[in-house]
């Protein structure tokens, strides 16, 4: 059928072919950003503060991984998912079912040349650039973290009160000390603490632990607040976010002219891409190859009347991250490949996270005042770094965050708008 051309609002033209029966909604921005998670709503904050005319959609805006997950500001984790000891990890995985890394089975064969890709960015000295980069990014995403509570006044609850890494056995603690030589090269601070220190600054955590590794310069906060809050800066500075979700895109002179959502179409000069774990997706609608897959992960939030813990804490050996709030505390684990994203969280592996954890912090809530669990989808990359930049003319892409998007989100946001400002 031939398609039909009709002027748009400001200055675009729209294929009603295109748009199909739903009605033709003559909306032009100047840039669409797809996907209102903490990376989507730091994209639409420093464009919308640029001055630009942004519109997000998003059915469901903050409610992907940005809602429950550890809510830790980390530049202390720059070391990337792609390094010979995750390599290590997931052939483990393969094996045993008590590893960092699990596979729903029957495993994906689409995740074979991801892990093959991610075998090979996970060379020693690549994996040494992309700590370093991470890291860089990652004390520069806190430094605007900071700048929005300072100069625009954004209510973050930033918990400026560093973490610990946990350990109940010196070797692996000794272990860990020597694999941080890299971190401490880029510039890094931390802290050695003996089991007596440890139990200074952490008296909730139990009697005969080995020690910690301090990292005073980490933060945390409570992520679906903050991606909210962030959201409201954007809506404040003039950003709309509509709860629609991208089905089509229309390409004219090799540009990308306009998207299609369940809801209609809209044209705009620019198109972000921040879908999260869906970015693959989303770029697939573009024809763009994303290497985006979910790494899903499962948090349990547990009400307290006071902050649990005086410091966002890790247990190393279990591979469980606790976030110790005002008013609840949050533990999160896993990175389980495959499945899908309605998949709920195993019974079996929420009662491992509620016990071991339990083992190191006694005064942890009673199991069944526990809120439902959460599982979320982390935008795993192979290279364990994210993908920011131009991926066509007119669309950029700011995805892939993995286990950093929380901490990477403002630099982001920066970064893009600086891609567009050109
Ligand atoms: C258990 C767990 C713990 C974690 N802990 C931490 C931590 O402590 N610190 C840290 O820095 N990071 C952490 N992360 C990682 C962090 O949560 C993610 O990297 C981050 O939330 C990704 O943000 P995002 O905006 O890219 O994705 P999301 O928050 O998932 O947002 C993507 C959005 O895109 C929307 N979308 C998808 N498809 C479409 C479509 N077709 N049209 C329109 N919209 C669409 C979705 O509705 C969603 O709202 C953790 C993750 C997990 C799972």
């Amino acid at each position: 059928m031939l398609a039909q051309w009709i002027w748009g609002a400001r200055r675009s033209f729209i294929d009603v072919s295109f748009c199909g029966a739903v009605h033709v909604d003559s909306v032009h921005a100047d840039i669409v950003v797809v996907g209102g998670g903490i990376i989507g709503s730091c994209v639409a904050f420093y464009l919308a503060k640029s001055g630009a005319d942004v519109v997000v959609l998003d059915p469901e805006p903050g409610q992907g991984s940005s809602a429950g997950n550890a809510g830790m500001l980390v530049p202390s984790q720059s070391v990337p998912f792609a390094s010979p000891a995750t390599v290590a990890a997931w052939v483990a995985a393969l094996a045993s079912r008590d590893s960092t890394i699990s596979f729903r089975r029957p495993v994906p064969l689409s995740l074979v040349p991801w892990f093959a890709r991610m075998a090979i960015e996970a060379r020693p000295g690549r994996a040494r650039r992309a700590t370093r980069n991470l890291f860089e990014l990652a004390g520069k995403s806190l430094h605007l973290y900071q700048e929005m509570v300072d100069n625009e006044g954004i209510d973050l609850h930033l918990r400026p009160v560093g973490s610990l890494r946990v350990f109940r056995s010196v070797v692996a603690l000794e272990r860990q000390r020597r694999a941080l030589d890299e971190l401490a090269g880029c510039g890094a601070e931390f802290e050695m603490l003996g089991p007596r220190k440890l139990r200074e600054i952490e008296p909730a955590l139990r009697t005969g632990l080995a020690g910690a590794i301090k990292f005073p310069h980490d933060r945390s906060l409570d992520p679906a607040r903050a991606t909210r809050a962030i959201a409201d800066a954007a809506r404040a500075r003039g950003a709309q976010f509509r709860a629609e979700r991208v089905v089509g895109f229309q390409r004219a002179g090799g540009r990308v002219v306009m998207v299609r959502t369940d809801r209609g179409c809209l044209s705009a000069d620019e198109f972000v891409v921040a879908a999260g774990a869906a970015s693959a997706q989303v770029g697939k609608l573009l024809g763009a190859r994303l290497p985006v897959r979910a790494g899903y992960g499962l948090s349990v939030t547990y009400p307290t009347g006071s902050p649990l813990l005086r410091s966002s804490v890790m247990l190393e050996e279990e591979h469980v991250v606790i976030n110790s709030r005002e008013s609840w505390v949050r533990l999160t684990t896993g990175m389980e490949f495959g499945g899908t994203a309605h998949d709920r969280p195993g019974a079996g592996a929420v009662r491992r996270l509620d016990a071991v954890t339990r083992a190191y912090v006694p005064t942890l809530p009673a199991h069944d005042t526990a809120q439902p669990p959460w599982r979320g989808a982390r935008p795993m990359t192979p290279s364990g770094t994210p993908c920011i930049g131009r991926i066509a003319a007119n669309v950029i892409a700011a995805t892939g965050h993995g286990t950093l998007g929380m901490t990477l989100g403002p630099v982001t946001g920066h970064l893009v708008s600086s891609l567009v400002a050109g």
